[in-house]
C-alpha cells in the first residue's frame, strides 16, 4: 500500500490534501507519508517472521531524523555507509548496538567513532580494510566486532550504476578469497568474527537473484558458523519499488497506458523464494532494505513556473530542478509525475477524450540534463499547476544539491490527518553562512 491516492479529484497522502502542504511550506518540498513507511516496514517484518532477523534500515535511501525516529519506534536496525548516519541514527535516539557499518572507504575518525558508540557490526570490505580495524581497536584495548562483505557474483538485472554483486565491481571479496579472509581474521587480537554480508545490487525487482546468492553462499556461512560460530547472516537490502504508476490501485487514473511494465517487486515471493533455504541454515538473518521502505512513500512537489513551446516541442518548466532529486539525470529513471489537482479531462478516463499532449517536464538548472520527464504524456498543465514527482522518497533529498546556489529544499511528514515540517527550508542566507573571508 502507498497512501497517495486522488480524492474527488485532489491528491492526497494519507488523508491530507497535499495541495494544502504545498501551499503551506512551499515548493519544491519533499513529502512523506509515515504510514506508508510504517506499513512497508510491518509487511516486511511479518513475511520475515519465520527467521530469528533484523531488518537494518539503509539509511542512505533517506535520513532525515522523524524518518529514522518513526523506524527507531518500530524496532528497526540500521546500516550506515559513514560516521555521519551512525551520529544521525544516535540523533533520533536509535542504538548503536542496531547498526551495521557498511562501505568501502571507512576513515579512521569513522571507525573510531563506530567503536567507541559499539555497533554491533563493521562489515568489512577488504583486507587492507580489517587490518586497519584491527590496527585502530587495539589503541583503544576493544575488539572490533567484524563480518566479512562477501562478493557472490550474482547478476541482479537492474542499471549498472545500482548493481554491486557481480565481480566487476568494487564492492566484497571473491568467495574463493574468502575462506583466507575469515582465517586471518581469526588470529587478529583486536577483532571478533561476528558474521558475514552480502548486497547485490538495487532496484532489484525479482526475487531469484536474491536467492541464487543465498544459495551461493549458504555452504560458506554453514563453514563459518561450524568454525568461528558466526552469529548472523545479513543478505543485504536491494528490495525494487514500483516506479510506473504508482498510486494505490484503483486511484491511479492515468492518462496514458504503460503496457508492458514489468511486475513489480512482491514482498510474497521475496519471502517464498529466501525463507526456507535460510531457515535450514539456523541463523540471525539480517536484511538491510532502504528504497523498499521509503521509495514509494515520499513525492517530491514542485509547482509550474511557465510552459513553453518551441518549435514541435512543449516544455513545462517547474521549480524543481536536478539538484533536488538527481535520479532522472543520474540513472535515467522514470518518476511517474500527477497533477494534484487532476484536471477535469482526466477523471474517470485513463486513455481516451482528454486532452493530452507530448512534453518534456523540465527544472531550472542550467543543464541539458535538468529533467524530470521527456516526451511524457500529460494532461494539459496551466502556469501555477502543483505537480507531485511520485516515489520519490528514496534516493531523493538525500542526493539533493545547493547547485546554481540553489537552496536545499524542505521536507514534510503526513501521519493521518496531520503534517508537519521535518527540515526548513534553505535561505539565501544560508548559501553564504560557511564560507570564510580568506586571509591571505
Ligand atoms: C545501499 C545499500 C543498501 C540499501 O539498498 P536499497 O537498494 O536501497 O535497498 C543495503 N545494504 C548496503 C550495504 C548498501 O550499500
Amino acid at each position: 500500500m502507498h497512501f497517495f491516492y486522488y480524492r474527488d479529484g485532489h491528491l492526497y497522502c494519507e488523508d491530507v490534501d497535499l495541495a494544502r502542504v504545498a501551499e503551506k511550506f512551499g515548493t519544491p518540498l519533499y513529502v512523506y507519508s509515515a504510514g506508508t513507511i510504517l506499513d512497508h516496514y510491518a509487511r516486511l517484518d511479518a513475511a520475515l517472521a519465520p527467521l530469528d532477523h533484523l531488518i537494518c534500515y539503509a539509511v542512505k535511501a533517506n535520513s532525515n531524523r522523524a524518518i529514522l525516529k518513526l523506524l527507531v519506534d518500530a524496532g528497526a536496525g540500521f546500516d550506515i555507509v559513514s560516521g555521519g548516519e551512525l551520529h544521525r541514527v544516535i540523533a533520533a535516539a536509535g542504538d548503536p548496538a542496531r547498526c551495521t557499518f557498511a562501505g568501502v572507504g571507512k576513515t579512521r575518525e569513522e571507525i573510531e567513532s563506530a567503536l567507541e558508540q559499539r555497533v554491533y557490526s563493521f562489515n568489512v570490505e577488504s583486507e587492507a580494510e580489517l587490518d586497519y580495524i584491527n590496527r585502530l581497536a587495539r589503541t583503544k584495548n576493544l575488539r572490533a566486532p567484524i563480518a566479512v562483505r562477501a562478493n557472490p557474483d550474482v547478476d541482479p538485472r537492474t542499471h549498472e550504476y545500482v548493481s554491486t554483486g557481480s565481480h566487476e565491481n568494487k564492492f566484497g571479496i571473491a568467495l574463493g578469497q574468502l575462506p583466507a579472509v575469515y582465517e586471518r581474521a581469526a588470529k587478529m587480537r583486536n577483532v571478533e568474527i561476528v558474521g558475514v554480508q552480502m548486497h547485490i545490487g538495487s532496484q532489484i525487482t525479482e526475487a531469484e537473484p536474491f536467492a541464487i546468492a543465498i544459495k551461493k553462499l549458504a555452504p560458506i556461512v554453514r563453514e563459518l558458523k561450524s568454525k568461528y560460530d558466526i552469529k548472523f547472516f545479513s543478505i543485504g537490502g536491494g528490495m525494487g519499488i514500483i516506479y510506473r504508476r504508482a498510486l494505490d490501485s484503483g486511484s491511479g487514473q492515468w492518462w496514458h497506458d504503460h503496457g508492458g511494465e514489468p511486475a513489480a517487486f512482491s514482498v510474497r515471493d521475496y519471502a517464498d523464494a529466501i525463507v526456507p533455504p535460510l531457515r535450514d541454515l539456523g541463523i540471525r538473518i539480517l536484511v538491510e532494505p532502504g528504497r523498499f521502505l521509503v521509495g514509494n512513500a515520499g513525492v517530491l512537489l514542485t509547482r509550474v513556473l511557465y510552459v513553453k513551446k518551441s518549435g514541435q516541442k512543449k516544455f513545462v518548466i517547474v521549480d524543481a530542478g536536478m539538484n533536488d532529486l538527481i535520479r532522472p539525470a543520474l540513472y535515467h529513471s522514470y518518476h511517474e509525475i500527477a497533477p494534484v489537482k487532476q484536471p477535469v479531462t482526466s477523471r474517470n478516463n485513463s486513455t481516451s477524450g482528454g486532452r493530452v499532449a507530448k512534453m518534456d517536464v523540465v527544472g531550472p538548472v542550467c543543464e541539458s540534463g535538468d529533467f524530470f520527464a521527456l516526451d511524457r504524456e500529460m494532461p494539459e498543465l496551466d502556469e501555477d499547476a502543483l505537480l507531485a514527482v511520485m516515489s520519490a522518497g528514496a534516493y531523493g533529498f538525500v542526493m539533493a544539491s545547493n547547485y546554481n546556489s540553489r537552496p536545499l529544499p524542505a521536507e514534510a511528514l503526513v501521519r493521518g490527518e496531520t503534517f508537519s515540517l521535518i527540515r526548513k527550508r534553505q535561505t539565501w542566507e544560508d548559501l553564504v553562512s560557511d564560507e570564510i573571508e580568506p586571509e591571505c
